[in-house]
Formats: C-alpha cells, structure tokens, sequence
C-alpha cells in the first residue's frame, strides 16, 4: 500500500507517485513478457495539434515513460492550422498501422477540430483514453472495456486503500464524460451505492457527508471543506487548480481543502503527488493491454 500519515492530522496519505511507479512496473513486465514469448512490443501513438504548452509537457510526459516501460512512442506533432479533414486522415492511419496499439489524439483541440468527430473514428480496439462511445457503453454494460485512465487510476487506489469497495456510499462530485460518468460506472461495479453530484446538486456538503468515498472532479480550489467529510472517509481529489501564492507565484490545489480533510478523512489523495501521476501510469497500463487482446493474448490487467 502506497501511503503514508499525515503529520498533522488522522489520515492516511495515499501516494500516488509511489502507486503509479509501482503500475509502471507491472506495465514494464508485461512488455517484457510480450516481447520475450510472443515477439510483441506494445506502441503508443500520441497526436498533438497545436502548440498548448501545457498539452506539449503532458505530451513528452506520456512518450518518455511509454519508452521507459520498453514500449515503442510514435508522437505526431501537428501545426495548430490542422483541419478536422487532415486530422481524421492521420487517425485513418493509425488505425490501419499493426506497429501500433493505442492512439492518443491530446485534448484540447483548436476549434476548428470537434472533438467527438476525432474521437468515433479512432478504433475503439485502440482507443487506449476510453473515451470512444463502444468504450463508454462497454463500461456502461460491465463490460470489459479499456476505462478512462484517470476514474481507473482512482479506482486502483481505492481498492488499495479499502479492499473489498462493495456496498459502500460513494459521492462522485463532477459528471463529466471523462472523470465523473467513468468513475460512477466503475462503482457501481463494484456493488457501491453511488450518488452523483454537479453544479445543480442542492445540498452538497449534506450529499458528502454520507459518503464513505468521496471523489471530487469539479475544477474548484479548495471547493470541498472539512466539514463536508464523514469521519474515516476515503477521499480522491482529482482537481487540479492554480492559485495565486506568495511572492506573485502560483501554486497548484486540488477540489478538497486538503489541510481541513487529513483532520478528518480516513485516507485521503493530495495534489500535486495524489491522482495526477496515476493517469499516464494507466494510460500506458492501457495501452499494454490493447495489444495483448488485438493478438489474441489474454494479456489482461491485474
Ligand atoms: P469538467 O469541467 O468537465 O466537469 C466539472 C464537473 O464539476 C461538472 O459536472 C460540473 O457540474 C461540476 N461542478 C462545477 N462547479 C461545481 C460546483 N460549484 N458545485 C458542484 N459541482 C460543480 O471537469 P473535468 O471532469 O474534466 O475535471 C475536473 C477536475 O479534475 C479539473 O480540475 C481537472 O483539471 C481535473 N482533472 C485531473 C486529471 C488528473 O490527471 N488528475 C485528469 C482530468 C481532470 P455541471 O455538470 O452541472 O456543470
């Protein structure tokens, strides 16, 4: 278990740098395996269009450790200029390419590119972010299906931390189609009983304080206070906000006031070193098991 004590309060501190070295690992030994007994190495593709610095540092993120993990990294790199046309011509590509196993067209997109006319074209088989419509109805069903890697690696993380998850409360704060919706549908499979709440929610401090899981992916520093938490509850912040800080810097906060909630939460996830790393982690832990199932191995994550 990936975690430490808070010094300050109750808590466990989940660490999400260790979790995600520790999924890394798993991925590397699986390429191992692949290539050694089945002469396969795993290749990801990632598609940036335009110069987004943000989007440029995750980008080079996702390559470096796709290589690290022994896997083959094909990235593209677009002019922002790129049309909807020239873009689903290189999707078409890729699809066709057996070097490669996962396709990851970068979000955001220029307004001229719509995103979900990118998205259904990619084959689901390669849709490594989990984000194509076979994907999400393949979630939406119980079924196997590559999962939106940050609701997964939130979900590892819960099942580290509480084991056996069935039956209990969880609040999702947020439903949005890559956070929220995903990580409901991954606990209601899990037998929790799951309530979902957003912005026209009425009483949320009253809807969180019922949660033994709460997993907050709103986009609002700070937003969840420590009197929203039940005592012992498993807490997952997946917001990353940048607020000001001294000397005219900024610094980055998550959704949960995270000095308030280590006061009270059973466990809980910081930011930055909470759920951020574990997304690449499940990406790449993705991305090994498209190429397990397109060759027929049962190469199935654990
Ligand atoms: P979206 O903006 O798509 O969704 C935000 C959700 O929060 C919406 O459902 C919205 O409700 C709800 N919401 C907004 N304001 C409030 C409020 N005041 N009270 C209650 N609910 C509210 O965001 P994402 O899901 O894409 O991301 C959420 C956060 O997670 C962001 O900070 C993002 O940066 C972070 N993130 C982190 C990742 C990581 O790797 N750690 C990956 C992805 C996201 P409504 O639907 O009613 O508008």
């Amino acid at each position: 278990m990936a975690e430490s004590r808070s010094d300050t309060g109750t808590a466990r501190i989940i660490d999400g740098k260790a979790f995600a070295a520790g999924i890394r690992e798993k991925v590397a030994r699986r390429v191992a395996h692949l290539k050694a007994e089945h002469d396969v190495t795993p290749g990801l593709a990632v598609v940036l269009v335009g110069g987004n610095p943000a989007s440029q540092v995750y980008t080079r993120n996702k390559s470096k450790q796709t290589v690290e993990v022994g896997m083959e990294s094909f990235k593209f790199d677009l002019p922002a200029e790129t049309t909807q046309h020239e873009l689903l011509g290189r999707v078409s590509e890729l699809n066709e390419d057996s070097r490669i196993n996962g396709i990851l067209v970068q979000l955001p997109l220029p307004d001229q590119i719509k995103e979900h006319a990118v998205i259904n074209p990619i084959d689901p088989a390669k849709d490594v972010h989990g984000f194509h419509v076979i994907n999400t109805g393949l979630l939406a069903t119980g079924q196997d299906a590559l999962v939106p890697c940050t609701p997964l690696g939130c979900l590892m993380m819960l099942k580290d931390a509480l084991g056996d998850l069935q039956g209990r409360k969880a609040l999702v704060l947020g439903r949005s189609n890559i956070v929220g919706k995903p990580m409901a549908m991954l606990l209601i499979k899990e037998s929790c009983t799951v309530t979902v709440a957003h912005s026209r929610t009425r009483d949320l401090p009253a809807e969180a304080r019922e949660a033994d899981i709460l997993v907050a992916a709103v986009g609002r520093p700070r937003i969840v206070k420590g009197d929203w938490i039940k005592p012992g509850a498993t807490v997952i912040d997946v917001g990353i906000n940048r607020v000001p800080a001294e000397e005219g810097k900024t610094r980055l906060v998550g959704d949960v006031d995270f000095d308030e909630a280590v006061k009270v939460a059973g466990a809980v996830t910081p930011v930055p070193g909470g759920v951020g790393p574990m997304t690449i982690a499940c990406l790449l832990h993705n991305t090994v098991t498209a190429c397990g199932r397109q060759n027929g191995l049962d190469d199935r994550a654990d």
